[in-house]
């Protein structure tokens, strides 16, 4: 098993269709011990029988927009861990109304946010993790999409947030090298989930991809479960600062 004995935090699983909930389960099939976190109580009603269904007790607050929070966070997950392994990054937040006409709109609110929550929330949390990280040669691991680098129908501030997210992984990943810990981005294809529910038009964007992309199919939560755990286990040792695309090759098409 590849995750045996290793410890991983993951952050970002809201209901049993999150890309984060694909990846804990594959993770805990290869002998991962898991923490979770959630940001609400109405999250936290779901995400704590999930965790126990995977035998784990350790379910942790955390609105990542609040350093006091992140603090806290790390503050009581080193009460039960002397370190981590692999801390999961499977967070993004934008405005249902940035996500729907022209990027021009964009408000200086629904930009702040979205950059706040979806991007800087990675050095965050990966600062605070750094110790912990440090002390096993541990991996991180964010989820990004295409429209960090081309343009996407109604994607808008989520693409700028994106790139800005992906930026941050090259970053961090010279940072944390020195310890040997390393950072990479997982860049899935279109997946239906809570989160993809808010983009308008999304339906059509899967369509358009299951139609084209060189797979011919849709990716699906075991496609970036599988890769997740590459990046998370030693099987990666040499890769930091990549982005990985799962996509079923989307992202080679020209026209
Ligand atoms: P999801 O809604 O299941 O997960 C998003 C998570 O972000 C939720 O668990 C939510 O609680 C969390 N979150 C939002 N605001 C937060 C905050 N302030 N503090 C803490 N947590 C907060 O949807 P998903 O599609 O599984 O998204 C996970 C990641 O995958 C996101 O980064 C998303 O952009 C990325 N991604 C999704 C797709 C897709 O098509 N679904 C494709 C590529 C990348």
């Amino acid at each position: 098993m590849l995750m045996q004995g290793k410890r991983v935090l993951i952050c970002g699983v809201a209901n049993d269709h999150s890309i984060a909930w694909s990846i804990a389960q594959r993770l805990h099939a290869e002998g991962a011990e898991l923490a979770f976190s959630y940001p609400n109580d109405s999250i936290e009603k779901r995400v704590r029988p999930l965790a126990e269904s995977l035998g784990s007790s350790l379910v942790l607050p955390c609105d990542v927009g609040s350093d006091a929070e992140i603090d806290a966070l790390f503050a009581e997950l080193g009460e039960h861990w002397d370190g981590l392994d692999g801390l999961v990054h499977s967070i993004a937040f934008a405005s249902r109304d940035e996500l729907k006409g022209r990027f021009i709109d964009t408000t200086r609110d629904g930009f702040r946010l979205a950059l706040d929550v979806s991007a800087y929330s990675l050095v965050a949390l990966t600062r605070r993790a750094e110790p912990l990280l440090a002390s096993r040669r541990g991996a991180v691991l964010t989820l990004t999409y295409f429209g960090a680098e081309k343009v996407l129908p109604n994607y808008n501030v989520m693409g700028i947030a994106k790139a800005a997210l992906e930026s941050s992984v090259r970053y961090l990943a010279p940072d944390l090298g020195a310890a040997g810990v390393r950072v990479n981005a997982l860049s899935a294809g279109p997946m239906r989930t809570l989160s993809s529910a808010g983009i308008s038009g999304f339906k059509t964007m899967l369509h358009h991809h299951a139609e084209r992309a060189p797979l011919r199919r849709n990716t699906t939560g075991d496609d970036v479960a599988g890769t997740a755990v590459y990046l998370l286990s030693d099987l990666s040792g040499g890769v930091t600062g990549e982005v990985v695309h799962v996509d079923g090759g989307y992202n080679i098409l020209g026209m």
